[in-house]
C-alpha cells in the first residue's frame, strides 16, 4: 500500500472522547464515533438520531445501537443518486446530522481497471450479451467512479452542506484493516490553498 502513509496523514484518529473534534462533541456524530470506536455503552433509541451514508462494501460493520441511525448504502458512499432518501431522513425522519463514511480499498476507485472483469462477469453469471454489458459499463461507470476515497468524501460533504445548510455533515473514513472510524482532516482556511500530503503520492 504505497499511499498508506499519505492517507494516514489526512486522517484523525479517535482513541478517546477528547480526540473528537469540538464541532462533533455532544452531537450524534460524536456518539457514532464513541459507539463504534470507544465502546460507549448502548443507549436505547426510539427515533433515529443520524443519517449514515456508507459504501455497500461487505467488509464493514458499524457498532451502533438499534434505531440509532438511518443508513443508506451505495457504492463509494455516493449519495448523489439518493437525494430523495437523504431529504426524507431529514424532513420526515428528523435527523440533524449526516455522517458520510468512506472507506479505503474502495471498489468504486479506478473502475476502468475492472471493465473487462465487469463485462465478463455479467456475461457469465447474469446471462448478458457482451455488447449490452459493455454499454452498461460505459453508461454507469462515469457516474459511480469516485477517483479517490478521501477527496470524494470531502467533495460530497461540501455538496451536502450546501444542499442542507442546517444539517451537520461530517466526513469520516472506515479503515478496513482495523475496522475503525477516522475523522477526515479538512482544510479550514479558505484562501490559503494548503497542499495536501497526497499531492506527491498520486499520479492523477
Ligand atoms: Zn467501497
Amino acid at each position: 500500500m504505497q499511499n498508506e502513509n499519505s492517507r494516514m496523514n489526512r486522517l484523525l484518529t479517535v482513541e478517546s472522547s477528547n480526540d473528537i473534534l469540538p464541532q462533533y462533541r455532544g452531537t450524534p456524530i460524536g456518539l457514532l464515533l464513541e459507539y463504534h470506536n470507544l465502546n460507549r455503552p448502548y443507549e436505547s433509541y426510539s427515533n433515529a438520531q443520524l443519517l449514515i451514508g456508507m459504501c455497500m462494501d461487505n467488509r464493514k460493520h458499524l457498532h451502533i445501537p438499534d434505531n440509532f441511525a438511518f443508513i443508506i448504502r451505495s457504492g463509494g458512499a455516493n449519495l448523489r443518486y439518493s437525494e430523495f432518501k437523504v431529504s426524507y431522513a431529514i424532513a420526515v425522519g428528523n435527523v440533524r446530522g449526516i455522517a458520510l463514511v468512506g472507506h479505503n480499498q474502495c471498489g468504486m476507485v479506478n473502475l476502468i481497471s475492472r471493465k473487462e472483469q465487469f463485462i465478463h462477469g455479467l456475461v457469465d453469471r447474469a446471462g448478458w450479451q457482451p455488447e449490452a454489458a459493455e454499454e452498461h459499463f460505459h453508461h454507469f461507470a462515469p457516474m459511480f467512479e469516485i477517483g479517490n476515497e478521501i477527496d470524494f468524501i470531502l467533495s460530497e460533504v461540501e455538496r451536502l452542506r450546501l444542499r442542507y445548510p442546517r444539517v451537520l455533515v461530517a466526513p469520516l473514513l472506515y479503515r478496513v484493516e482495523d475496522n475503525r472510524l477516522y475523522m477526515i482532516r479538512e482544510n479550514s482556511g479558505g484562501s490559503s490553498q494548503e497542499l495536501d500530503y497526497d499531492a506527491h503520492g498520486l499520479p492523477g
